[in-house]
């Protein structure tokens, strides 16, 4: 009996705890349930059109487990895709600044905010992400040091380019000369705008270190030899960027010629040219040697080597060519006038240097791509699409 009595005495207590841990059961399961009411308010808001609404929904989510942050991260992916920066930020700084979550998933969001601010073109702050990314490690550092050189080279800040790339080949053993060799081209070049020719010289003897083949630094030190007065080392310096790469001597056909002649050697010159005509790599090509070798040699001469290219090789580049040098010969010919207008108005509309990588056009020829950020993805050489 007395057994019976004392067991008696726990009913009350097991009723207690049964009561204590239904109500904790209680709360934490109308917590989900409001959890999950939440999100599909959100998802409906979502799909209702009710973009910021929604947003607002999964921002008071309070407990964000492994499966509503995919979530968080796919729907702020998909705004910065659709051109709606501001609502992609909103998400991705909300999750920046969840203390709350681990450290890789708001390293992550970081990444993920730089790329918003990068994208819609807001460069300091997006250097500040990648920045404070790449201070610290994490799977987005090297992501964001790569980015860091991108943004230094949209802003025009090559010396920083080039010691983040430095930074980043010995981190990581990855070939980052013929950039580096870029960026001092770059150097080269304000250094020589500004007349400051013994900075243009060592940015230049840089970039040749970083690549001693690089086709642009060879046109550069052309130019600078040029400059100084040594023209047959200019030359010389030109000739090897079509022996590098001989889609690449386009680009230095008229100051070969042209140097040829100021230190009188004309028939070099006129050899030059009638051998870049008969052997000629592309349409550009044949345009600038015939049209240079109608100027210092016989035009009839020039007209009569460009036809015989052009019947291997028709194009629109050539035969507008052909048109001009024989207006030239015939001035007054109105039909030739005519002719000539129509063809180089199509040629505008259609001629253009395009990147190999994302397909950017340009009436201008470019070493930096600003469609795809890369560097020497311009064939030399303009294209005719017609489909333009
Ligand atoms: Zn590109």
């Amino acid at each position: 009996m007395e057994f019976e009595l004392w067991y008696l005495l726990f009913i009350p207590v097991l009723f207690g705890a049964g009561w204590f841990a239904r109500s904790f059961d209680i709360k934490e399961k109308k917590s989900i349930a409001d959890e999950t009411q939440t999100l599909y308010k959100g998802l409906d808001l979502l799909l209702s059109n009710k973009q910021d609404q929604a947003i607002d929904s999964f921002v008071r989510l309070t407990k964000i487990d492994p499966d509503t942050v995919e979530l968080h991260f796919s729907l702020g992916g998909l705004f910065r895709r659709r051109g709606e920066f501001d609502r992609a930020i909103r998400i991705h700084n909300h999750l920046r600044n969840r203390e709350d979550l681990s450290k890789k998933i708001r390293a992550r969001a970081l990444y993920e905010l730089g790329t918003d601010y990068l994208a819609a073109g807001i460069w300091d702050r997006a250097e500040k992400a990648f920045q404070e990314l790449s201070e610290v490690k994490s799977e987005y550092k090297i992501a964001a040091q790569k980015a860091l050189i991108n943004i230094y080279e949209t802003e025009k800040e090559w010396q920083k380019a080039i010691d983040e790339a430095n930074l980043l080949e010995k981190q990581t053993g990855e070939k980052f000369g013929p950039r580096i060799a870029q960026h001092y081209c770059e150097l080269t070049a304000l250094a020589f705008r500004g007349k400051d020719y013994k900075g243009a010289v060592a940015f230049l003897e840089k970039a040749l270190e970083e690549d001693p083949q690089n086709k642009r630094a060879l046109m550069m030190k052309g130019q600078m030899l040029h400059a100084r007065g040594d023209i047959e080392g200019a030359i010389a310096a030109w000739k090897q960027v079509g022996q590098v790469s001989p889609a690449y001597e386009t680009l230095v056909v008229e100051p070969i010629a042209n140097a040829l002649i100021e230190v009188f050697r004309k028939e070099d010159a006129v050899k030059y040219l009638e051998g870049i005509c008969e052997r000629y790599n592309n349409n550009d090509e044949l345009d600038i040697a015939s049209a240079l070798l109608s100027k210092i040699d016989d035009p009839e001469r020039a007209i009569k080597i460009l036809q015989t290219s052009l019947k291997t090789k028709p194009s629109l580049i050539g035969f507008q060519r052909l048109v001009q040098l024989r207006l030239e010969t015939d001035p007054d010919n109105e039909q030739l006038k005519q002719l000539n207008a129509l063809l180089k108005a199509q040629l505008n509309r259609v001629a253009r240097y395009t990147c190999s990588k994302c397909g950017f056009a340009t009436r201008k020829f470019l070493w930096h791509c600003p469609g795809c950020h890369q560097w020497e993805t311009f064939p030399p050489i303009r294209n005719e699409n017609l489909a333009h």
